[in-house]
């Protein structure tokens, strides 16, 4: 039998969420659907985003309203416009096969004329968010005095956007007996009073532990100087080429400007926040969720309610001032099941903030290094040959070129061909990638040994200042572990392995650290060195880098590194389309490395006046 014939849930509802892919209930469907169907409850529901709530508490509704009557008989109060259009979306699929089910959604800046016209018509289930409602409510345009059920859906986020005197006032002109759900992420005191105001003994329902984020979700933190923010940012997208991510920022002007330079330098992305209109708005979201957007940059208040699914990232690119949005931000990923990794790019003083969110999440956050230019061009390089591998031929398009482009090859073997080909991207990958920093800053806990006066200083990437890190281009796919190189490198150079120091294998070029005094030796050692038949190559890393000549400043690792990088290189790697804001046109093909802002670092707008209204928020 159908597991939510099992809950209780009608057999025309059971073929419709059938359609929508729900087989199985998610565990809190499971566990609120047979106590919310009995009707005579009032209910709280601590559960994350992404989890199923809707269908938790608007398959009960579906079953218990009087759909004969035209009278509103359940409202739902959501904190934005696009979860409130989400939810009258979703309940208006659950019900498509239930005769007479009228579904209104009342939300700011649209137009209320038309809200109102659907009301006068007949509604059963109105989904609104607080202000427009209270307007409506304040027109006299709707009767609430036949409402048996209220639902307060993410009711934190409404408390934290300022709603808790509309939400008073509205509910004040529904019945006494009334039953209230409220939902919630996150169970700050506040929502713990509304909850006592509001309810009568409530049944409460705790998916996972209070406030423990989805146990889906990587937790990653990078530690970067802040005037290397922007490039750290980049190389981290870079490094994943599928990304589909939402990057928050503090401020409208901030997430405007970051948009800005992404575009400005070839990315896929677009903003998001209230300075922009409506339409403006809708145009974005209906971008990203057709995917022709990568990246969405958002405000933590615009982005509220985003219910999209397969996001990969989210990138917290400035932390949130309240620990909360945290738990909000990181849960527009690894939605319904799937896996997602939360990212945050912090400077060194800001750690303390990562500790006191692993301590709310009761999770332990993982330190990431920006990977160096190497990484990213060996992670770009086999996307690339993933792609080749999974492409789709044309078969009969491509039929007619085939005698030619055969003729051409015919001299080569398929080996050389294949090199050749990868060598197209693979040459520009490394161009473009020469030579890039290390963009990895030391965090400010380093713990010290004892007895340790400061003994060892550590340089801002956290290596010893007394080793020099070496590039050398011998990897995993020359079979070489740790101990082997190390080995490897003491048998040729003759110098003692206590002197070699961190030694990080990668694929097809490893690093090492070495003590200063010995640097010439290990150069030395290597000179006319081969590894089967291969020249051994050995570099300073970072050698000639900006930071190292000139102090560091953007401009001159933009120079240093070119700027220009072709169209047709990563960003079509990643299997995006779409383009820029215009929609479609991409931009001339230029994307500069380090982009145009980073230099001087972002403008500090930390005191201008925040987009979100909330008061009571806790802070760090
Ligand atoms: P929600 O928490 O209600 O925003 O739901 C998150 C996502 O999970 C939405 O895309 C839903 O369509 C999907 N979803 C909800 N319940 C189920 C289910 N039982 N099986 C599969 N997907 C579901």
């Amino acid at each position: 039998m159908n597991p939510f014939i099992q809950l209780g849930i009608r057999h025309d509802i059971v073929n419709a969420i059938s359609e929508l892919g729900f087989e199985n209930p998610t565990p809190i469907q499971e566990q609120s659907i047979p106590v919310l169907l009995t009707g005579s409850n009032d209910f709280v529901g601590l559960a994350q985003t992404g989890t199923g709530k809707t269908a938790a508490f608007g398959l009960p509704l579906l079953e218990l309203l009087d759909f004969e009557e035209n009278h509103p008989q359940a409202l739902i109060l959501c904190p934005t416009r696009e979860l409130c259009l989400q939810i009258t979306n979703d309940l208006k699929n659950y019900a498509k096969n239930m005769r007479n089910v009228h579904v209104v959604a009342v939300y700011g800046g649209a137009s209320i004329s038309d809200q109102l016209h659907q009301i006068r018509r007949g509604v059963q289930i109105v989904v609104a968010t607080p202000g427009r409602m209270l307007d409506i409510i304040n027109r006299g345009a709707i009767n609430f005095g036949g409402v048996k059920f209220v639902v307060l859906d993410e009711a934190d986020e409404m408390l934290n956007m300022g709603f808790q005197e509309d939400i008073d006032s509205i509910l004040s002109t529904t019945p006494e007996d009334k039953k209230t759900w409220l939902f919630s992420a996150t169970m700050p005191s506040e929502v713990r009073r509304i909850a006592k105001k509001y309810m009568e003994d409530p049944y409460e329902l705790t998916m996972g532990t209070k406030n423990t984020g989805n146990e889906n979700i990587e937790h990653e933190y990078y530690v970067v100087r802040a005037r290397d923010k922007y490039a750290a940012f980049k190389r981290i997208v870079d490094f994943n080429p599928e990304i589909f991510g939402i990057v928050f920022c503090r401020t409208k002007i901030e997430t405007q400007e970051i948009a800005e330079s992404l575009i400005k330098d070839g990315y896929n992305a677009d903003s998001l926040h209230g300075d922009l209109s409506q339409q403006q708005r809708d145009k974005v979201m209906k971008r990203y969720r057709d995917r022709s957007l990568q990246l969405l940059i958002a405000t933590d208040v615009a982005a509220r309610g985003i219910d999209v699914n397969d996001v990969t990232h989210v990138i917290n690119y400035s932390l949130p001032d309240e620990i909360e949005n945290y738990t909000h931000r990181s849960g527009r990923t690894a939605r319904a099941g799937k896996t997602g990794v939360s990212i945050s790019i912090i400077n060194g003083k800001e750690l303390g903030k990562i500790r006191q969110i692993e301590k709310t999440l009761g999770k332990r956050f993982v330190k990431a290094e920006i990977p160096t230019g190497f990484d990213v061009v060996e992670k770009q390089l086999f996307a690339l040959i993933h792609k080749v591998h999974n492409v789709e031929v044309n078969e009969k398009q491509i039929e007619q070129y085939l005698p030619r482009i055969m003729d051409e090859f015919k001299e080569l073997s398929k080996e050389d061909i294949i090199k050749r080909f990868a060598s197209l991207e693979f040459n520009s990958f490394l161009d473009y990638y020469k030579n890039a920093p290390d963009l990895n800053a030391a965090a400010d806990e380093r713990p010290r040994a004892e007895g340790d006066r400061g003994g060892d200083r550590f340089n801002r990437t956290g290596m010893r200042a007394d080793f020099t890190r070496l590039f050398i281009n011998l990897g995993s796919v020359d079979g070489f572990t740790r101990g082997d190189l190390l080995g490897y490198i003491c048998n040729t150079t003759k110098i003692a392995g206590k002197t070699v120091g961190k030694i990080d294998v990668k694929g097809v070029y490893s690093f090492f650290e070495v003590a200063n005094e010995d640097v010439q030796k290990v150069q030395s050692g290597f000179k006319g060195a081969d590894f089967q038949g291969r020249e051994v190559r050995i570099e300073i890393s970072g050698e000639g880098s900006s930071e190292s000549r000139s102090g560091g400043t953007s401009n001159s690792y933009k120079k240093r590194e070119g700027g220009e990088r072709r169209e047709g290189g990563f960003r079509n790697g990643s299997g995006y389309g779409g383009g820029n804001r215009e929609g479609g046109k991409r931009e001339g093909g230029s994307r500069e490395r380090s982009g145009g802002n980073s230099g001087g670092g972002f403008r500090d707008f930390s005191g201008k006046r925040r987009e979100d209204r909330g008061e009571r928020r806790r802070k760090f």
